[in-house]
């Protein structure tokens, strides 16, 4: 992953480039974060970080990202980054988990082993219910059950062994329901039939909206580095085609990023041609001032964290014992929350990404200032 790219995103300020490690800690006090936790193990290999921005609302729940960091500076960014926006995310849809993540430095192709996840949720173990692990980019499913049998602290099980089991599905709900909630700003009611939509990647969230998009009736256009991804969904849904390199100016409605993150930036808003912006990839915007180039474009930008929480909302459910209809239930008010942060950005003239943020950290804001009554639980 080009250093670039993780630095683009937005909150970062580079600890290691202004002159060493020490700078961490202004780094993570100025983002308010909790803690960073570096674990190994030589008898497996282990060479893991954690991150735990923020647990107010919560244990800290995010992913293990496994990935073959160039340098060891690149992880820790990588961890801090996304252990941030998944407090964002867990906030704005009213969950009562905060954010964390844990990277895992290792080539997922190569590098996994039964003994080496085994000593990774010895180190989720460790900090005894603070972090919450689950799956991420180069992590999967049957990972997860290997880090299950050394701590419970992991969510997205599968069904059988009392999970929520894929969370693609989810996920893509809560996309076409922040859809219908820009549609009906933008065009003054939620049927998307007839909509034309242009979906950029149809991995496994993308080809699961281009699904929900066919049945609601939408004219879909869809593109994917992966030639034959295209082929299966357009074989089964009829949608149009087009090159990778050209689905950011095609002509559509809505445009929906689907693949990976950083792909809206200062030269290339200019050329969108779409009235909406509503996909699941994460940190869509490379920068943090894209967000008002979006809206001075006149075009409607979903937040990612709110339109692709449906995944995260999906996960919850596990706390409190999975089921899959109230599941669908609470990934439906994704709806409201992109229709209350449309509002926000309207009633204060700010882009709906700072809208967005503003609503997540007033949540969290709000619950700091709670009262700390003691409530005759302690053991202490
Ligand atoms: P995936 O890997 O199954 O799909 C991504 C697809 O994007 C792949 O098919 C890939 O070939 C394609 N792609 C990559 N670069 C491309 C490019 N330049 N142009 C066109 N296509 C390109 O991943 P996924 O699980 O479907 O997740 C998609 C996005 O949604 C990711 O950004 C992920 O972080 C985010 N997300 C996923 C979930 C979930 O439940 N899986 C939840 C929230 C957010």
């Amino acid at each position: 992953m080009p250093l670039f790219w993780l630095l683009a995103t937005g909150f970062w300020i580079p600890f290691f480039l202004k002159g060493g490690l020490m700078d961490i800690f202004d780094y993570m006090n100025s983002g308010d974060y909790e803690q960073l936790l570096f674990s190994v193990d030589k008898s497996t290999g282990l060479k893991t970080i954690i991150c735990i921005h923020d647990t107010t609302l919560g244990p800290a729940l995010g992913g293990v990202r496994m990935w073959s960091y160039a340098r060891e500076e690149d992880a820790i960014v990588d961890v801090l980054r996304l252990g941030r926006a998944m407090t964002y995310k867990s906030s704005a849809a009213g969950l009562d988990l905060g954010g964390g993540k844990a990277v895992l430095i290792g080539n997922p192709l190569k590098d996994k082993s039964e003994a080496l996840f085994k000593s990774l949720g010895k180190a989720v173990d460790s900090l005894g219910g603070r972090y919450i692990a689950t799956d991420d980019v180069g992590t999967a499913m049957k990972d997860l059950e290997q880090i299950r049998t050394t701590t419970q602290f992991v969510l997205g099980l599968p069904l059988h062994l009392g999970g929520s089991g894929d969370s693609t599905m989810p996920t893509a709900h809560g996309v076409v329901r922040g859809m219908q909630a820009c549609a009906k700003e933008v065009f003054g009611k939620t049927d998307l039939k007839g909509k034309v939509v242009a979906v950029q990647g149809v991995g496994k969230v993308g080809s699961n909206v281009v699904r929900l998009l066919h049945e609601a009736g939408a004219k879909i256009i869809v593109t994917d580095i992966n030639k034959a991804y295209v082929q299966a969904i357009v074989k089964e849904t009829g949608a149009a085609a087009v090159d990778p390199d050209a689905i950011l100016t095609t002509k559509c409605d809505i445009f929906s990023p689907c693949a990976l993150g950083a792909i809206l930036n200062s030269k290339n808003i200019a050329r969108l041609r779409c009235q909406i912006v509503c996909g699941a990839a994460n940190n869509q915007l490379e920068a943090e001032n894209n967000g008002e180039e979006i809206q001075k474009r006149d075009i409607l930008y979903c937040p990612d964290y709110i339109a692709n929480a449906g995944g995260v909302i999906n996960l919850a459910l596990e706390l409190t014992g999975y089921d899959a209809d109230v599941s669908y239930e609470k990934i439906e008010h994704i709806f409201d929350t992109a229709t209350a942060v449309i509002a926000r950005s309207k009633k204060q003239k700010i882009p709906t990404s700072r809208a967005a943020d503003l609503i997540a950290e007033e949540r969290v804001a709000a619950s700091r200032k709670l009262k700390p009554w003691f409530s005759g639980h302690s053991e202490h």
